[in-house]
């Protein structure tokens, strides 16, 4: 990797890093973050100045999906259950059952002495 960047490297010029392309940057300039090279308006894009950088996009792409993965895993094994969404919904379910249930048998209860009272 390092060595690529050596040999991609150019001292840094005012015009667009595209050969063929003469246009000055000295208004606007626009500097690829996979290449590190100035480009112009209309070269600014990896599909408009460098195959390398579309594919370098999407291994960044394919690399944040895979970085986003791998949080999620680490924080399973850190905590586990704490990014199981079905257990943490099942644990909730049971103690709202547990708390209708409660309720139920208050209201029976307090039905049960009415009755009994009366
Ligand atoms: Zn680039
Ligand atoms: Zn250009």
């Amino acid at each position: 990797m390092p060595s690529e960047f050596c040999r991609d490297a150019k001292p840094p010029s005012n015009s667009c890093s595209v050969p063929k392309c003469k246009q000055s940057l000295s208004v606007l300039s626009h500097t690829c973050q996979y290449c590190n090279m100035k480009y112009c308006i209309t070269h600014r894009h990896p599909e408009a100045h460098s195959q390398k950088c579309v594919e370098k996009v999407r291994s960044s792409a394919h690399a944040g999906f895979k970085q986003e993965s791998m949080r999620f895993i680490s924080q399973e094994r850190r905590d586990p259950g704490s990014t199981n969404a079905k257990n943490f919904n099942a644990e909730k379910n049971k103690e709202e059952l547990k708390k209708r249930f409660k309720e139920k048998l208050d209201k029976i209860r307090r039905e049960e002495r009415g009755g009994k009272g009366f």
